[in-house]
């Protein structure tokens, strides 16, 4: 009795809105049901990978994601601070892993 197996968490992520004329798009991270939106803008990246400038939507957070190969992302995000991955990283990988994003800037 009692025993409560821990829930796994379920993670998902969808473009909300594509980029319009400006690049600006939206995805959306789902936990657990619970959704998240954040703006994206892909700009310029001379040093591998690509960069976008990501923005959780209602919170002032903007946080300046890069990603690439693997083992090279980076996220200005305590979580990546800390874990060296995050959400915003494994996101948009995910994305671009779906091909959901555009293709990138050249
Ligand atoms: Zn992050």
């Amino acid at each position: 009795m009692g025993k409560s197996k821990p829930k796994p968490k379920t993670r998902t992520v969808r473009i909300a809105r594509p980029p319009d004329a400006d690049g600006v798009g939206v995805f959306c991270i789902e936990t657990n049901g619970d959704a998240q939106f954040y703006t994206f803008l892909e700009i310029r990246c001379d040093i591998g990978g690509r960069g976008f400038a990501v923005h959780r939507l209602g919170q002032g957070e903007l946080y300046h994601i890069r990603v690439g190969a693997p083992g090279d992302a980076s996220c200005e995000c305590m979580g990546f601070l800390r874990w060296d991955k995050c959400k915003h990283v494994s996101s948009l990988l995910a994305l671009i892993k779906k091909g959901e994003l555009p293709p990138r800037l050249s």
